[in-house]
Parts: structure tokens; C-alpha cells; sequence
């Protein structure tokens, strides 16, 4: 098939599918100007390890370390917009074609781009909660304190360290990835978007759907198993697909 028919071959499936879901990674964002771990020269993981550097072991062991480390990488998010696929996606789930959105992302593009039904598996931005007491706070709160030399930053209710609500490496997967999971028992067509499908347990999701579309630059461990996979740019492929749809 050459890239027409396979958008066309794309939107068949998704008209006919009664319960249509996308899951997608740090490739739907790049096209935003956030760089994906993976990808060749770009890719955060050719500068740093997170698997080393973002763990639960490394902010207990030596909280400000872990703000000086890290924070930045994480902040630097704030500001940016969602792009074409971002906004396609919502706009699908508006006109009923699109049950909702499952994202390893915490950049907060899909819900800014105003996806209703979504599940963040690997956590967000907005907020921050101290280790304590549990308190949650807004992350500015925890940014602000940074910014003004408190390092760690604290909880004013108890003096507690706070952590950011993002899952870091060595955290168990919280309740958006377990709602992920059972919207999977009914999904009729998963469209992964931009993902590398290589970190678990997300990259298992594929399996639970009863047919897989996959858009991303690169082949992933999955191609196998889908009805047809598209190695292009997102943003451009999700317009196509609407066009394709008669949507645009
Ligand atoms: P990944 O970096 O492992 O893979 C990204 C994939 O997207 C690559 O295969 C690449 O070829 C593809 N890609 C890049 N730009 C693309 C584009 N414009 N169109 C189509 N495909 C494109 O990402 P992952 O699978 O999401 O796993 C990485 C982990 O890193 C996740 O756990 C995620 O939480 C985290 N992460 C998140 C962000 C973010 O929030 N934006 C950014 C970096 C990493
Ligand atoms: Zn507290």
C-alpha cells in the first residue's frame, strides 16, 4: 500500500469500528518542539539516563540533587502548544469517532488540545503533593520555592519534601493506568501515535485490542500485529485521516 491508500485503509477502520481508542507517546509531542527519549540525535536519552536519575530511590536519597537534576527538564514543558495531531485527536473524539486518548506523556498537550476522556498513565504537571502528608498543591507552588533557593521544597502544612505527580521510575502505575486498562477490554481499534511501544507496562496495552493502527517515524516491536502501520511524520498523517474522513 502506498501512504493514500493506507490513510484511506486508516479511516475505513476507524469508521467502522465501534469503540476506538489512541495511545500515544513522546512522538505525537516532538512536533511541539519536546524532544522524545529515543529518537537518533535528538532524543533526550543520548544526553542522560533517567532510568538513573528520575527514580523514587534518587529523590529520598537526596531531594534537592534530585530538583537540580531534573526540574528543569521537567518545567521547560510549560508555555508549549499542541500541534495538528494533538488537536486531530480531539476534534475526533468530538465527533464521536474517538472513545478517548491513553498518554505516556505528561506534557498536558492532549488535554490543553481538549481531549475530554483521558488517561495519563505516566502522571502530569499541574500538581505536586508533598511525601508526608499527602497535601496536593499546584506545581508553582513547589517551582516558586525552587526558584527562591528552597531546595527541597517543602509542604507548609507539615515540613514534608514535595514530589511532583509524575510517575518516576520505581513508582507503581496509578489509577489513569488502570482505567486505561479496562477502557482496552472494550477497544475495537487502537491507533498508537508516536510511541516507541518499548516501556512496559504501557507497551503491553496493544495486546488487549482487537485491531491496531500504528503512526510513528520508526518501526516498533508491534508492527507485526497491525492492520497497517504508517512511518510518518504524526501531524500530518492525523490531518490526512480527517481529510479522509470527510472532516475537514
Ligand atoms: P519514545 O521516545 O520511546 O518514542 C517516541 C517515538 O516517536 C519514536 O519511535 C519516534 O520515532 C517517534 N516519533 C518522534 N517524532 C515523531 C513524529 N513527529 N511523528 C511520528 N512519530 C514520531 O517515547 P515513548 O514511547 O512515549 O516512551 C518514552 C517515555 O518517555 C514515556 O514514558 C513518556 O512518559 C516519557 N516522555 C514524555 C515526554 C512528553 O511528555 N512529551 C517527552 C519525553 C519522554
Ligand atoms: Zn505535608
Amino acid at each position: 500500500m502506498d501512504y493514500t491508500e493506507k490513510i484511506s485503509h486508516l479511516a475505513g477502520l476507524i469508521k467502522k469500528s465501534s469503540y476506538t481508542l489512541a495511545l500515544t507517546g513522546a512522538g505525537i509531542s516532538t512536533e511541539s518542539g519536546i524532544p522524545d527519549f529515543r529518537s537518533p540525535g535528538t532524543g533526550l536519552w543520548t544526553k542522560f539516563d533517567p532510568v538513573k536519575v528520575a527514580t523514587v530511590s534518587a529523590l529520598k536519597r537526596d531531594p534537592a540533587a534530585f530538583y537540580e537534576i531534573n526540574l528543569d527538564r521537567w518545567t521547560r514543558f510549560t508555555g508549549v502548544e499542541p500541534n495538528a495531531a494533538h488537536y486531530v485527536l480531539a476534534r475526533l473524539e468530538r465527533e464521536g469517532l474517538l472513545r478517548g486518548v491513553i498518554t505516556q506523556n505528561i506534557d498536558g498537550l492532549h488535554s490543553k488540545a481538549g481531549t475530554k476522556q483521558l488517561w495519563e498513565a505516566h502522571g502530569h504537571l499541574r500538581t505536586c503533593r508533598c511525601m508526608d502528608c499527602e497535601q496536593r498543591y499546584p506545581l508553582d507552588f513547589l517551582v516558586n520555592q525552587f526558584n527562591k533557593g528552597t531546595n527541597p521544597p517543602l509542604c507548609e502544612n507539615c515540613g514534608g519534601v514535595l514530589r511532583l505527580d509524575v510517575v518516576l521510575f520505581e513508582d507503581p502505575l496509578g489509577e489513569d493506568f488502570t482505567g486505561a486498562v479496562h477502557a482496552m477490554d472494550k477497544c475495537r481499534l487502537l491507533i498508537v501515535v508516536g510511541s516507541s511501544l518499548t516501556v512496559y507496562p504501557v507497551a503491553a496495552l496493544p495486546e488487549r485490542a482487537a485491531q491496531l493502527a500504528i503512526v510513528n517515524k520508526e518501526p516498533t516491536p508491534w508492527d507485526d500485529r497491525a492492520a497497517v502501520v504508517i512511518n510518518e511524520m504524526a501531524g500530518r498523517v492525523l490531518t490526512d485521516v480527517l481529510a479522509a474522513l470527510g472532516k475537514i
